[in-house]
């Protein structure tokens, strides 16, 4: 038998910790949808982001896949660790910050050798502190060619941001990166009473499904996020100043306006538009120009 959260707590003397943004899941109708959201099949390989006290976690075991556990919080993961026997699922754990994982571990079986599935590929999924959620998602879009998919809850804005359309206040750098590696579906909303403790904010649940190569291809992500950021941090100006800062900053360039026209002419975007009025592709198209002319990556 699991504890719940309030049992557990009460009965180890311990408090949840804010830091670690510990608000269990307490409604098991909201952990099964979350868990059969990630459509696991047998044989697939699972990583659970922050397992807490199991509320995916008892589900997750029913599935005869590979699980693997991270859990930053020791005290949580030995509570866990002897109540979740027996499983269907091979479960391994690391104790470790999810933001310090190499996702190729997970391809490795017992002997060390990396496992010749082809395409290799993880789900991933996690109830994630709040306070991480953005590291995260670019941990996760660094290791794009191995995550298949991800199924997260977040913080609603947090959700409302990454799955956001063009053209309105969500819209922004998140939007941008994962629409050129990622189709994101908003899923269900979870209130907040559904949690012990309750946080004081709604929550989301997202899939997101990486594909590969992204919309940047062939230029590296790190030049592709770069542009994109950049531009944003004007975001209440024009494109056309946006890519000004941009231009300024690498100094490899002596700033003249008609470098900026011809790129936003060839990328086909009118110079008044605002950031958040670009789409996706055309961020691409932009990027791709001022990479071609010399920017170096
Ligand atoms: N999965 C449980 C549930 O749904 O009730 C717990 C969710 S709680 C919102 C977040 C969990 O992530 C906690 O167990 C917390 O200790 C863990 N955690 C926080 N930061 C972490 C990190 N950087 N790496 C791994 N786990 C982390």
């Amino acid at each position: 038998m699991l504890l719940s959260p309030k049992e557990y707590l009460y009965r180890f003397g311990k408090g949840a910790s804010k830091s670690l943004g510990q608000h269990f899941l307490i409604q098991p109708r909201t952990a099964r949808r979350i868990v059969e959201a990630l459509e696991i099949t047998p044989g697939d390989i699972v990583v659970e982001i922050g397992p807490g006290l199991g509320a995916l976690t008892r589900y997750l075991i029913d599935y005869p896949c590979d699980l693997y556990l991270v859990e930053i919080d020791k005290n949580l993961a030995e509570a866990l660790q002897t109540l979740i026997f027996p499983c269907k699922a091979s479960v391994r754990w690391y104790l470790q910050d999810i933001l310090t994982i190499d996702w190729r571990e997970f391809l490795k079986g017992s002997d060390g050798k990396e496992i010749s599935k082809a395409p290799p590929s993880l789900k991933v999924i996690g109830n994630i502190p709040y306070n991480i959620s953005s590291p995260l998602l670019f941990h996760l879009i660094s290791a794009r060619a191995i995550i298949e998919r991800a199924v997260l809850m977040v913080q609603r804005e947090v959700g409302l941001r990454w799955t956001a359309r063009v053209g309105t206040k969500d819209y922004g750098i998140p939007t941008v990166i994962l629409k050129n590696c990622v189709i994101a579906e908003r899923l269900f909303s979870v209130s907040h009473g559904q949690f012990f403790p309750p946080p004081k904010v709604e929550s989301i649940v997202v899939r997101l499904r990486f594909f590969d190569p992204p919309g940047w291809a062939p230029l590296s992500y790190e030049f592709f996020h770069n542009f994109v950021a950049e531009v944003f941090r004007q975001r209440r100006k024009t494109i056309m100043n946006g890519l000004k800062s941009f231009v300024m900053k690498n100094r490899t360039y002596a700033y003249k306006p008609d470098l900026i026209q011809g790129c936003l002419e060839r990328a086909n975007i009118l110079p008044h538009l605002r950031p958040e009025e670009i789409s996706p592709e055309g961020f691409v198209r932009l990027a791709k120009c001022f990479a071609e002319i010399g920017i170096p990556e």
